[in-house]
């Protein structure tokens, strides 16, 4: 049955966040989403919230957390409320697991990468390289098993969530329009905890996201993918569903998104001109051609211009 999310209404106002992982100081890519969602936020006279998403230990980076709130800054984009690291919130996240567990929805996984795609190809599924497997449900049947022996907690195994048969998730981005994904086709049982014991992106997004009362997602489209689940695990652990802007992504020369991995390099916020250099480059990928910006000099000035002109219907794709 197609299960279509209401907006939350923000009772307590408009709440977005800017959500970082701290791979490698800002590049040209994380300033289109900082900015975005920063106008967005000061446009609706919400609050805009700084998140250093930093469970995947091995790819972050010491010291990026500190550069990109220096880069934040230097580009005029202040956050509201105390910022929040993910490493520091593990406890939350078990708890919402154990809550899913307690459903009976949750089960052990010991399947390798190699393990999926040997299944996989023997249904004569391929994946296209840049493509996520969808996973075909193998260790399923131990569901049970999982629910009833806590230990298992502690076990080499990865946890994924058991997904209902039909569902079909749609929802309506404010700049896109309506989305739908069907999650078994397109996604299979996700990962809540990988077997290295780390909370996945999933999982920690959804419960910092309510527990922080946003209600407004901006963040880039190469997210888009991710939302449906998103959305589920919400309505499983009974939080309510933000609203979602996704923003079109900056692409290098070969038209790959830009990343650390593919060697974007750091934003320069080493002086007022570069900083607004910077901030009217995202701007205009945002798709604020015209700003009338003309006199500013100051970041302030400038930033308040972008404000008054930020419009959701005019994000380029
Ligand atoms: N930490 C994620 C990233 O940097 C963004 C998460 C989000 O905005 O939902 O790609
Ligand atoms: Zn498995």
């Amino acid at each position: 049955m197609p299960n279509l999310q209401n907006p939350s209404s923000p009772a307590d106002g408009y709440r977005g966040r800017f959500a970082p992982s701290p791979t490698g100081p800002l590049h040209a890519g994380s300033l289109v989403a900082a900015l975005g969602s920063w106008l967005d936020a000061r446009q609706n006279q919400g609050k805009w919230l700084l998140r250093i998403e930093d469970l995947d230990t091995p790819r972050c980076i010491p010291g990026a957390d500190q550069e990109i709130m220096r880069q934040l800054q230097s580009c005029g984009l202040f956050w509201d409320e105390e910022p929040t690291w993910q490493s520091k919130r593990l406890e939350r996240y078990k708890v919402a697991l154990e809550r899913l567990n307690e459903l009976q929805i949750v089960y052990y996984c010991t399947c390798t990468r190699q393990s999926i795609v040997s299944t996989l190809e023997a249904q004569g599924v391929i994946t296209p390289r840049n493509q996520e497997m969808v996973y075909p449900g193998t260790c399923r049947p131990q569901k049970i098993a999982t629910h009833q022996d806590e230990n298992k907690f502690l076990t080499q195994a990865a946890l994924r969530l058991a997904l209902p048969i039909d569902l079909t998730i749609e929802f309506e981005d404010l700049a896109l329009g309506k989305q739908s994904q069907d999650l078994n086709r397109d996604v299979g049982d996700f990962v809540l905890r990988r077997r290295d014991s780390v909370f996945t992106y999933q999982l920690a997004v959804v419960v910092d996201d309510a527990e922080q009362r946003i209600n407004h997602i901006v963040r880039g489209v190469d997210l888009l993918s991710n939302t449906a689940r998103q959305i589920h695990l919400q309505s499983v652990l009974e939080y309510p569903t933000p609203n979602y802007i996704h923003l079109p992504l900056v692409l290098d020369e070969y038209g790959e998104k830009l990343s650390k991995q593919t060697l974007a390099s750091a934003i320069n916020t080493e002086n007022t001109q570069e900083a607004l250099k910077e901030l009217r480059k995202a701007a205009k990928h945002l798709g604020l051609r015209d700003l009338p910006d003309g006199k500013a000099t100051s970041i302030a000035e400038w930033l308040l211009a972008a404000t008054q002109a930020w419009d959701r219907k005019i994000i380029s794709s």
